[in-house]
């Protein structure tokens, strides 16, 4: 048999229809997803939007652009949300992918002002990952279910060859019941904004982690239900920086109310450990995500009531700005005020 020589030139050696490396689109002027569309910025919600126009509208159901969708049933509504969960280190200080993948499903519901009734649990597991840590990640999850009385009934398990996800990811589906929908884009003008907490601390922990900084900074990663149902009937509107951090979601906030939010940079409580590592890596604390904390509009004559009862919780719960005529959110600092921009790019992956 003979030799055959098999020279390989200017092959496209891509496989058809998918794109690994930068740049949104080939020269055939196809379009492919990069790591900023999951970042829960600029790019993200121009990807979403594209989804709607695809998937049809529903017809019973509202607030598909909300952290939970909702359906009204008479006196009450069925809240539904969902959120899958990709997170590296899976163990971190303050919790690990478990108790993320449970409360960030809570939360979601929570802002929306709904009781939760009942969680799904989705695991896809590489071959090979321990069962001792799955335990473990289990344990955190029947922890919370536990706490929060919201029990997992339901769920799916799937294992995947080595290579095919890093450990573990998690989706969490839940419902539960409200008597009065929050929307995320209700706020009025004169209304003041308060955090519920310190921001950025959660993907401060794990960046640290990732990076073998020496810090004791623990994730903010919690359920803030307990936290919301003490308040929420004077909230005009409700949201957790989760992906995008704070600024993402007062920019959607402020988009959909057709408001303008003005923001105290010397309210804003941010630890020192938070502004040291934010300031070695260049990035903006406005970008990053909590896990545990949120962010809610109240009508002036309530903000301060509103404010003792969340300190209760946490000390660190601040006023933090207010509600304006105009559009837009704008960083009012010692020196005067600045726009605070929507995030875009590639923002801090795998952290939630
Ligand atoms: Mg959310």
């Amino acid at each position: 048999m003979k030799n055959v020589k098999c020279k390989i030139k200017n092959v496209n050696v891509r496989p058809t229809g998918y794109c690994a490396t930068a740049g949104l689109k080939d020269s055939m002027n196809n379009k492919f997803i990069q790591l900023s569309h999951g970042g829960g910025g600029k790019e993200m919600e121009a990807l979403i939007a594209d989804f709607f126009k695809i998937l049809p509208r529903p017809v019973q159901w509202s607030g598909r652009d909300q952290d939970a969708a909702s359906l009204n049933c008479g006196k009450r509504n069925l809240v539904f949300s969902t959120d899958s969960y990709i997170v590296e280190p899976l163990f971190f200080k303050g919790g690990d992918i478990g108790k993320l993948a449970i409360c960030g499903t809570i939360n979601d519901l929570a802002v929306r002002g709904a009781e939760p009734i009942g969680i799904s649990l989705g695991l896809i597991i590489e071959e090979g990952f321990p069962q001792e840590k799955l335990n473990q990640v289990l344990r955190s999850i029947a922890s919370v279910a536990r706490r929060e009385k919201t029990p997992v009934v339901t769920g799916d398990t799937k294992v995947v060859e080595r290579g095919g996800v890093k450990g573990i990811v998690i989706n969490t589906s839940g419902v539960g019941w409200a008597e009065k929908v929050i929307d995320n884009g209700g706020l009025c003008v004169g209304d003041q904004i308060l955090v519920s907490g310190g921001i950025g601390e959660h993907a401060i922990a794990l960046l640290a982690q990732r990076f073998n900084y020496g810090t004791l900074l623990k994730s903010d990663c919690q359920s803030i239900l307990a936290e919301i149902r003490t308040v929420r009937k004077y909230l005009t509107a409700c949201k957790d920086p989760t992906r995008g951090g704070v600024a993402a979601i007062l920019h959607e906030m402020a988009r959909k109310a057709k408001v303008k939010i003005v923001l105290n940079e010397e309210q804003v409580p941010i630890r020192k450990e938070v502004k040291a590592v934010t300031e070695i890596l260049g990035l903006s604390v406005y970008e990053l995500a909590c896990e545990g904390r949120f962010i809610c509009g109240v009508r002036p004559r309530f903000a301060r009531q509103v404010l003792a009862r969340l300190k209760k919780y946490n000390k660190k719960a601040a006023l933090i700005g207010r509600v304006e005529k105009g559009k837009d959110v704008i960083l009012q600092t010692r020196f005067g005020q600045r726009a605070l921009p929507m995030p875009e790019g590639k923002l801090v992956p795998r952290i939630c």
